[in-house]
């Protein structure tokens, strides 16, 4: 059988012998050169839509993976045996002096998974940059923002101290969003006497920030919806949405009155951890919640309490020595927490008429 390219005889493919198939078929087509459309302010560019990138290896990468379509591209430092699975890619890229990249591409793999021939394919082309400012850097300078995340706490305003803390905590992980989806940013920040507000580019960065937040430092999330006008492009009202995440008032440290007993709160993020000596009560938030509904938890001022000591303590008999007026008091054996000894330092609460103690 004769080629009926070059007529040489030769074991053929499709009425081509090997060489001339391989020069016949393609494994892809490539333009020789690219307007490559990157946003002035941030390291970002347009491929269809608008993506991020680190080096321009990264977009040059993008658009040849564009280009070879269904064909799966590995670049590689050096070509290997040819595969049905993959394209190998080599490239070298070079900067010229007139302002644009020039890429000189290779390609080796098959243009068809029953090929038994393969393919080695040159592709050179210019990448031309065209600077502009993408869609999320002028909503971010034009002040847009779709959600505001409110931090607050029960039952008190947020001390300078957290609110210096949870601005450079979400400063940090706004950053982090940005690095993948770039409407991860926070167009504005106010400083509240009560608490502390972002505004957001994105409500699903929003609620993910505030989820973050919640897992480290408990409390609970929630959210509100306002009509801020008509959006003319989508042709439908437009929502913002605020995120609270608040604070429990069960901080630790905090002293609470909970099931006839008076307990220190030694945790508060995930769930409340009371303690008090050997004793120790974990709930989760949503039975804080129902408890304290039912006013059988509550929180006790600490000024409310006084400082003593366990004085003497037996099976049926305890004592407290004030440490302010240095009288000794009894106290109802029931309730000297398991644990608790004889010396050991306490704070005294006093309710109805009844004493109770718990480690300090
Ligand atoms: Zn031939
Ligand atoms: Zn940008």
């Amino acid at each position: 059988m004769f080629c009926y390219r070059c007529g040489k005889e030769a074991p053929l493919v499709g009425g081509l012998c090997r060489e001339c198939y391989a020069k016949e078929h393609s494994l892809f087509s490539m333009a020789e050169r690219y307007a490559v459309v990157a946003c002035k302010t941030c390291d970002s560019f347009q491929l269809e839509e608008w993506m991020s990138f680190e080096h321009v290896e990264d977009i040059v990468e993008r658009l040849m993976q564009k280009e070879a379509g269904k064909l799966k591209l590995v670049f590689m430092e050096d070509f290997d045996e040819p595969r049905h699975e993959y394209v190998q890619v080599l490239y070298a890229l070079t900067y010229y002096e007139e302002g644009y990249w020039g890429v000189q591409a290779r390609f080796l793999g098959f243009d068809d998974p029953f090929s038994s021939i393969p393919i080695l394919e040159p592709h050179d082309f210019e990448l031309h940059f065209k600077f502009t400012v993408c869609p999320s850097c002028s909503k971010k300078y034009g002040g847009y923002y779709e959600a505001v995340l409110q931090i607050r706490r029960d039952g008190r305003f947020l001390t300078k101290e957290e609110k210096d803390s949870f601005l450079a905590e979400v400063t940090s992980l706004s950053e982090e969003e940005t690095r993948q989806f770039n409407m991860g940013f926070i167009t504005q920040v106010r400083i509240r006497k009560e608490g502390i507000d972002f505004q957001m580019g994105s409500l699903k960065v929003t609620k993910k920030i505030a989820r973050a937040l919640q897992s480290r430092y408990g409390g609970t999330v929630s959210e509100s919806y306002r009509l801020c006008g008509f959006d003319r492009q989508a042709g439908k009202e437009r929502y913002r949405t605020t995120v609270v995440l608040r604070l429990s008032s069960y901080e630790e440290g905090r002293f609470v009155f909970f099931e006839e007993r008076l307990w220190k709160v030694a945790g508060a993020t995930d769930k409340l951890i009371l303690r008090s000596f050997a004793e120790e009560r974990v709930l989760d938030f949503k039975k804080v919640e129902k408890e304290q509904a039912a006013t059988s938890l509550s929180l006790v001022d600490e000024a409310c309490l006084t400082p003593g000591m366990i004085a003497s303590l037996d099976d049926d008999y305890a004592e407290v020595l004030m440490m302010d007026t240095y009288e000794t008091i009894p106290l109802s054996r029931a309730c000297v927490p398991e644990g608790a000894q004889q010396g050991d330092a306490v704070r005294l609460y006093e309710r109805d008429g009844i004493r109770y103690i718990v480690s300090p």
